[in-house]
Parts: C-alpha cells; structure tokens; sequence
C-alpha cells in the first residue's frame, strides 16, 4: 500500500514537453505517491491541432498532411524515448490514425463544426496520457494504468465549453477511481476534455486540466491537489511580464480564484471553485524546480496583504449600452442581464449612471450577432475594442481610504500617461479593476507593481 494521503497531481504542456520533461514529471508523481496524475497535452499540441482544422478546412490535404506527420513524428519518438512497449505503440498508433481520419472528414467537408474540434482536440490529452503511463510505470512499483476520464468527467452538451455535471462527476468517480483512493493503483488521466451523456467528446475551454483536476480532486474527496507548471508557484504578477514579480507562498482561494479569473494564465479561471468548496488545499510549483517552495492556496491565510497580486486580461471589449429609458425606471439591467444570459456571454466589468451601462467582455463577443439584436431592442449600443482588463487582488480592498488615490497617482507619468478608461472599485473586498488600452496594459502593470508590491515591502 502506498501512503494514506489521496493526492491529485496536474501536469501541464510544459511538463509534457518532451521525453526528459515526461520523466521529470513522473518522478514528482512517484516521489509524492499521487493518486491520480492528471496530464495536458504535450507542449503546442492543442494549437497545433487547431491549426490542422483551419488548415484542412480552407487548404488542399497536401498542406495539412505535414501538420499531421509533425504531430506523428513528435508523439512517436517520445513513445520510443521512454522505452514503448509493442502494445504502448499499438495504443498511440490507433490515436495517430484517428487524428488522420478527423483531420481527412474536415478538409472532405471544408467544415469544422464544434463537436468535431472538441474530438479532434481531445486527441492531445489522449495521446499524452499513454505517454506518461509509460514513464510512471517505469518509476514506480505501484500499478499504474491509463484511465479515460470520459468515463466520469460527464459535461454538458455545449461542445468547447461543456459544463462539468458536479454531482455525477462525484459519483463516478467514487465507482471507477477506488483504487487510487486506498493506494494500491495509480491513474494516469486527461485532462481538458470529458464527455456527454451520450458518450459525444466535450472539451472544457482552453487550459481547462487544471479545471478537470480540480473536479476529480473533489470528485475522489482528495487530500491535496498539486498543479504542476513551469513557474514555480503564483507571483504577484505575471513573471513574463514583470521580471521582478515575486513568489507567493501563501495565497486564500478567493485571492488565487480572482486572480485566475481576472486572468492569471497559472490556473483556468475555474480551476477553484470544486476545491474551494471542499477545502482541499492546492499547491502550485515547477515540475523543472520541485524542491522550490511553491504556492499554497489555502482556505484562510495568516498574512493578508492589502494588494497581493495583479493581473492582466487581454482581449476585452466595452460595450456601452445608453438609453433615456433607464432614467426612474426598474427592471432595466434585470432585462439586459437576461440577454446575457441567454446568449451565455460573461460580463468581467460593469458601471452604471443615469441612463447607461458599460460592460467589458470578451473580444469574440462582438461577433454574437443574436446578442447585440438583443440589446438594440432597449437602447443604442457602442463598442470599443483594443481594450485590457488590469486588476489589483488583494484584501480590504473596498474598505481602505486613499487606495483609488494612489492607483492613479502610481500609473499617471506625464511622459507616457496611460488612459484610464473605467474603473469598478466597491463591488469586491478583494479586487479593483481598471480598464486601459491594450498596448499600456503591461505598463499600467509594471507602474502598479512597482507601487504596491516592490516598493511597499
Ligand atoms: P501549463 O501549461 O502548465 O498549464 P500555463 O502556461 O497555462 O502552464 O501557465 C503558466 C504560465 O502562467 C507561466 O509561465 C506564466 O507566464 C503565466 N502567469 C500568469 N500570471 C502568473 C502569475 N501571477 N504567477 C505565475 N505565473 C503566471
Ligand atoms: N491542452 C489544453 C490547452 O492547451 C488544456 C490545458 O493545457 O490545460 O488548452
Ligand atoms: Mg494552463
């Protein structure tokens, strides 16, 4: 038997990059005597596959017939660094000729619908985790087998953002995960992609392993859940775009839950919420540096700085909505929300006046043509575009005098000032955005880290 712990331990691309990165990463599974070792596709493999689909939608089969074989080569020759077995081979060569296929279908068709992406994507995941299964099996004595997790990661049918169905994922998981709860047996797994009732492939959005993870962490009622990256731990901001951001050891998950959603690439924005509500700590770190000391995200943390972190979201949009109707009347944003809703659009940012109401959202939501129908029917709609999201995740963060204050004073440089184009303080003690232009986002960063973190301490 191995130890009593149920350990959960995410692997991302970079830690499945190449042959060595696989057995690093392998080692830190046996090492900590996980449970479950949940992987991502091997590094660019999920874009490569999309570019096979654009490609083969619009190119003849001769272009996207080197995008396959670079996938096939790259695959085979880990298979053959980590020592494959016949059968391991057999495993990935049936998976190679799938991706052929689909990729076939689509350039036949001119036509990638989502369902058919969601499969082809799902190809990553697939072929990564036979690839760990060998370099764990070779690692450690205990039973390590590969598990499809679309046996238990049931989603919604909303093929490239299923919805995960909590309750059933739970239940699945306590039939088919058993042994890797009582230590007799190691599962290798995918992340990022599930499955409907109908046994139809889903995906979970992009960077959704750490998500999947998550759910299974919840799911097998684990002690911990270790994600493993390629920077060790949570900084106060993102390293590449700051160098002197600085680690984080200890973070609550509401910090850490903000900071993802608000767009810290180091954990898909949902990636907390099944372990928050379970409290299963979680630990961030570097699979090329596992003695660092990493990140804990805990339920309560002794130290709770007013600022401890900032974040970047990229790709964002305001929409402002204005009309005369909303002066004295009720019901106005309950009916724009609706169309929100409906239309299963997001909204990161809001502000209200008298008789208008600006939004930030995704870029892509500009093309949902049905939703701007929608809202021309209550007023006029502008939009901008070229637009960042710049956020402060701390604590206190609506209750401290002057804190808006030394926001702007920090960012304003009469030499380069930096336009800011709406704030949303108030609503959260532990976030405050700005909006700014996408090309002084990094500096509004840099300016704020400065301030707040590097010469705060
Ligand atoms: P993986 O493939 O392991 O899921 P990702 O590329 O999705 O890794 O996430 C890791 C990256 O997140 C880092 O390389 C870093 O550039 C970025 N990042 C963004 N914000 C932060 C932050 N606050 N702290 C650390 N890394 C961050
Ligand atoms: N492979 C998927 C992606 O690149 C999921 C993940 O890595 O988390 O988006
Ligand atoms: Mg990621």
């Amino acid at each position: 038997m191995g130890s009593t712990k149920v350990i959960v331990s995410k692997f991302g691309g970079s830690s499945m990059k190449d042959a060595d990165a696989i057995r690093r990463s392998a080692k830190i599974a046996a090492d900590h005597h996980s449970s479950l070792v949940v992987v991502s596709a091997t590094y660019g493999t999920t874009n490569q596959l999309i570019e096979i689909a654009k490609t083969a939608q619009t190119l003849p089969w001769e272009e996207t017939l080197p995008m396959i074989e670079a996938i096939k080569e790259n695959h085979r020759q880990i298979a053959k660094d980590l020592g494959a077995t016949a059968a391991d081979s057999e495993e990935i060569e049936i998976l190679l000729s799938e991706l052929e296929t689909l990729a076939k279908g689509i350039n036949l068709l001119k036509d990638a619908p989502v369902k058919v992406m969601d499969r082809l994507q799902s190809l990553g995941e697939r072929l990564s985790s036979p690839l760990m299964t060998i370099a764990l099996r070779d690692t450690q004595e205990k039973k390590t087998e590969n598990f499809d997790v679309r046996k238990v990661m049931l989603t919604t049918d909303q093929f490239g953002k299923g919805v995960p169905q909590i309750k059933e994922i739970q239940e699945l998981c306590q039939k088919y995960l058993l042994a890797a709860k009582y230590g007799d047996q190691t599962f290798v797994t995918q992340g990022f992609i599930g499955a409907t009732s109908e046994g139809e492939t889903t995906t979970l959005g992009r960077g959704g392993s750490d998500y999947s993870a998550a759910l299974l962490a919840e799911g097998l009622g684990a002690d911990l859940l270790e994600i493993w990256t390629d920077v060790a731990g949570i900084a106060t901001t993102d390293p590449r775009i700051c160098p002197e951001a600085r680690p984080i050891n200890e973070i609550t998950f509401q910090e850490a839950a903000e900071l993802a959603v608000f767009g810290a690439k180091i954990l898909h924005p949902t990636t907390l919420a099944p372990v928050q509500r379970v409290a299963i700590p979680v630990f961030v770190g570097s699979s090329y540096e596992p003695d660092a000391p990493g990140t804990w995200i805990k339920a309560q943390s002794g130290h709770q700085p007013l600022v401890r972190a900032m974040a970047i979201k990229k790709d964002q949009a305001l929409l402002t909505l204005t009309t005369p109707k909303m002066l004295d009347s009720h019901g106005f944003l309950a009916k724009i929300f609706s169309f929100f809703e409906k239309h299963k659009v997001s909204v990161d940012a809001i502000t209200t006046s008298e008789i208008s109401v600006a939004m930030t959202v995704d870029i892509t939501t500009l093309q949902n043509k049905e939703l701007f129908k929608d809202l021309e029917t209550v007023g006029t709609v502008s939009t901008e575009k070229s637009l960042s999201l710049v956020s402060l995740i701390g604590n206190n963060i609506n209750h401290t005098p002057g804190l808006a204050q030394k926001v702007f004073t920090s960012i304003h440089n009469e030499s380069e000032p930096i336009n800011v184009r709406m704030i949303c303080l108030g609503a959260s003690r532990h976030n405050f955005c700005l909006v700014v232009n996408e090309d002084q986002a990094n500096l509004a960063v840099k300016r704020l880290h400065k301030t707040f973190i590097e010469d705060s301490l």
